[in-house]
């Protein structure tokens, strides 16, 4: 036996907590879960490389490889999870849980379970002759920051013909998937005696001059930019928090509103936000206040590969599946950036991903690891 049993490996990985998380209170690091799939790789006969990332102490990128040469498939997955609201599990999160045909724990479909899935279809290939080099990729913070991704792209590597990305679809490859923002917009007033208006300038008066333009923007974007590919056919701007002002007596002072912004493949995120801020910082001068548009991460860029790729269709054909989209965002572009065919993947539905009680089911196992198998055997052998 190479490898210990898949409810051993999945058991092992989910009993690691790796929460990435904005917020410094959930955050945690990676790199346990990262030796345990190192150790079992290097059983396999991998090559184990450790990438750890700058200024995130506790976190870091694993690339496995098997065999050696140019071209060759890519195997990637994240190892860190979202948070976990205790109450909602009527399960432990960190226990794997074996019960009526599904296993359960944080992270069993997002995405750990695809690593064993992963490792067992390697190890069918442990004494083949490659002929081109298998890699594993296993990364932190894609929930979070994407950091681990990017840090690939800076580093230039892995390379490889191909790249499967095993995020949960339910065994539909996906070809394309939206790009992602999160922005803040800070409006900075100054505050006052509410008696009367004209000693202060009112943020939330502003803001709702800004909130208006936000839905403006977001018709005209609607109205020029659709792709009947996606459920969601038109580019979305959700305006999903808002903080302002401390009490009702008091000119509001600060107001921040936090959106999500999510374009089509084609469209560009960074020009987009560039001709949103000059919008808001011209409707913020207005009202006397001053506006400033702060993302709360590096945008995830759009991500889309032709549907005629030799690796999406070898998957539609394993999976009987037509080429899908989905409109979440994955490390898909990395990899895309690093030069490979990419597509997305894997086990598991997203409809159980981030949610109470998560889990894979078992009937996804068997037909995910034949279609890897088969992507391997094309690309390396
Ligand atoms: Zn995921």
């Amino acid at each position: 036996m190479l490898l210990p049993s898949f409810q051993e490996m999945l058991g092992t990985l989910i009993a690691e907590p790796s929460v990435s998380c904005a917020c410094a209170d959930f955050d945690q690091g990676n790199l346990r879960v990262v030796e345990h799939l190192a150790g079992w790789l290097e059983g396999l006969g991998f090559a184990v490389e450790v990438l750890p990332l700058p200024d995130k102490p506790g976190k870091g990128n694993l690339i496995a490889t098997l065999g050696a040469g140019d071209g060759g498939l890519v195997l990637a997955g994240h190892t860190d999870t979202v948070p976990f609201d205790e109450q909602g599990w009527s399960l432990d999160p960190f226990a794997m849980t074996d019960r009526e045909d599904r296993f359960y724990g944080l992270g069993a479909c997002d995405m750990k379970g695809f690593f064993p899935v992963a490792l067992n279809a390697a190890a069918s290939f442990a004494k083949a002759k490659l002929k081109a080099p298998l890699r594993m990729v296993a990364t932190c913070d894609e929930e979070s920051s994407m950091a681990g991704g990017r840090f690939l792209l800076d580093c230039g590597k892995p390379r490889a013909a191909a790249a499967i990305v095993g995020e949960p679809t339910g065994l539909q490859p996906i070809h394309a998937h939206k790009g992602m923002a999160l922005i803040s917009v800070q409006l900075q007033g100054a505050s006052g005696h509410s008696s009367n208006p004209d000693i202060g300038r009112n943020a939330l008066d502003a803001m709702h001059g800004v909130m208006g333009e936000l839905i403006r923007f977001r018709a005209e974007l609607a109205s020029q930019h659709q792709n009947p590919a996606f459920g969601v056919a038109i580019p979305t701007l959700n305006l999903g928090c808002l903080r302002a002002g401390d009490s009702p007596n008091r000119i509001c002072g600060y107001a921040e509103l936090q959106i999500d912004l999510r374009v089509l493949p084609g469209m560009d995120a960074d020009s987009l936000l560039d001709a949103l801020r000059s919008r808001i910082e011209a409707v913020a001068t207005a009202h006397g206040t001053q506006a400033a548009l702060v993302a709360l991460n590096p945008p995830v860029p759009p991500f889309q590969t032709s549907k005629d790729g030799v690796l999406v269709q070898l998957l539609c054909g394993k999976s009987g599946k037509p080429a899908g989209t989905v409109c979440f965002g994955t490390e898909a572009p990395f990899y895309q950036g690093l030069g490979m065919e990419t597509v997305v993947f894997g086990p598991g539905s997203i409809n159980q991903a981030h949610q109470p009680d998560e889990y894979l089911a078992q009937d996804q196992i068997r037909p995910a690891q034949s279609a890897l198998e088969s992507a391997i055997a094309h690309y390396c052998l």
